[in-house]
């Protein structure tokens, strides 16, 4: 299924020209396709249909509370990795029984929060804080279920930025260290360990490294139930990749993932958890901007939109390839463009040297895969307002974020005097 296509013509989300949206909102936006997110989720919930496994969203790909209640209302959990994010999930009505908490360092507050909630559990990432968890549990009264992530050396062949799973990366507990600090856990108060977690990294588009990764952790839960302990949860994380450039890329499906999870673990036995975040959403939205200036400089000539860095930040800080095309398949001459934002860094750059038919002053500007990652790291450097956010049903769309007004973002710096 493509939500956004061209048809006559024209630029659609579903059934909604982005022009319509555009005079509703004015430019910049995000535009998402409800029906686009429901069908990736679909597509994990057939690929799992024969295990027990539960789909934790992993919220912070776009924590937009329309995007995880959309996802709740099917079924979905969430994976979260802040005390604000685990706010966001409960208030977008999923169930604290479905929540794992993952996130390198969980401060006391952070856990206690998460304790006072039953959350299903905390995906563990070092020594320090276990105990921790262990004695805001005691103080607590509870028990805290965990799992360690655990870091198994792999190299998941991704953006060095978004690589987690290589033993000099901060994330989770290394291979070799695993068994101390299980047989460490069973003896605390508190603590009832439940399986093991791994993450090793996003964009992920071949399905080696996680074949790779899974049977270390498959030997790694044996061993540990040879040893006596009770390993009936393996999370297996997110990171699967989607197709930001259709010809090169060849990110697997939902299907071809789980069939190495089937291959690799299949024999435990187990039940799973999966945090899919990018898969879900990164092809389920496009930020719309327009053009302001067609300007020629030397050999370069430059398409400056009205979106910029601090709206869609991957493409600066990833060097990252998106699909970019104009509102009209018009037919013009092809020029090859570099699309830039107006923002004052030499970063503030989309796209260099990409052909598309001629555009002018207005025209509407398409940056595809920016559901994943996009509105939930914009800032408003330069006093850019953060853009508005449309959700598209059919052929209805609602604006689900309006643009704040420069007085409330002003106002909220208070002087000397108020303060
Ligand atoms: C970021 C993250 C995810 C989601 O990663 P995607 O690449 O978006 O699927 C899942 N689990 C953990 C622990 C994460 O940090």
């Amino acid at each position: 299924m493509t939500a956004f296509a061209y048809r006559d013509g024209h630029y659609f989300a579903e059934d909604v020209s982005l022009r319509r949206i555009a005079d509703a909102c004015g430019t910049p936006f995000y535009c998402y396709s409800r029906a686009a997110v429901e069908a990736r989720y679909d597509a994990y919930v057939e690929a799992l249909k024969d295990f027990d496994a539960l789909i934790c969203y992993a919220v912070k790909a776009n924590s937009h509370q329309a995007i995880i209640k959309l996802l709740a209302d099917r079924g979905a959990g969430a994976d979260v990795v802040s005390e604000g994010e685990l706010r966001r999930a409960l208030a977008a009505g999923v169930p604290a029984a479905k929540i794992v908490y993952s996130g390198v360092a969980k401060t006391v507050r952070e856990i206690e929060f998460a304790l006072q909630q039953n959350i299903r559990q905390f995906n563990v990432e070092s020594e320090p804080e276990l105990e921790e968890i262990s004695a805001a549990a005691v103080r607590l009264d509870k028990t805290a279920r965990v799992s360690f992530r655990i870091n198994p050396d792999v190299d998941a062949g991704t953006h060095e930025k978004i690589s987690t799973g290589k033993s000099e990366n901060k994330f989770g507990v290394p291979l070799e260290s695993a068994s101390y600090a299980y047989e460490k856990a069973v003896g605390l108060p508190g603590i009832e360990v439940c399986g093991i977690d791994l993450h090793i990294g996003s964009q992920i588009t071949s399905l080696t490294p996680f074949a790779h990764a899974f049977a270390r952790v498959a030997e790694l839960a044996e061993k540990l139930r040879k040893d006596g302990l009770t390993i009936s949860t393996i999370d297996l994380g997110g990171g699967l990749g989607v197709n930001y450039d259709e010809k090169n890329d060849h990110a697997p499906s939902p299907a071809e993932y789980v069939g190495v999870v089937r291959d690799t673990l299949g024999h435990l036995d187990c039940n799973f958890i999966v945090e899919p975040g990018r898969s879900l959403v990164g092809n389920a939205g496009v930020l719309v901007g327009s053009v302001i200036y067609v300007k020629k400089s030397g050999q370069s000539t430059f398409l400056i939109i009205d979106a910029a860095m601090n709206d869609f930040l991957r493409p600066s800080m990833y060097d990252s390839y998106h699909a970019i095309v104009g509102e009209r398949d018009s037919g013009a001459k092809n020029v090859m463009y570099d699309i830039v934002g107006p923002v004052c860094e030499t970063g503030d750059t989309f796209a260099r040297q990409r052909e598309m038919p001629a555009q002018e002053s207005g025209d509407l500007i398409v940056i595809e895969g920016a559901g994943a990652y996009g509105s939930v790291m914009a800032s408003s450097y330069n006093t850019r307002p953060l853009v508005p956010e449309v959700l598209v049903d059919g052929d209805e769309f609602r604006i689900i974020r309006k643009r704040p007004s420069y007085d409330s973002i002003i106002g909220l710096d208070l002087d000397w005097e108020s303060a």
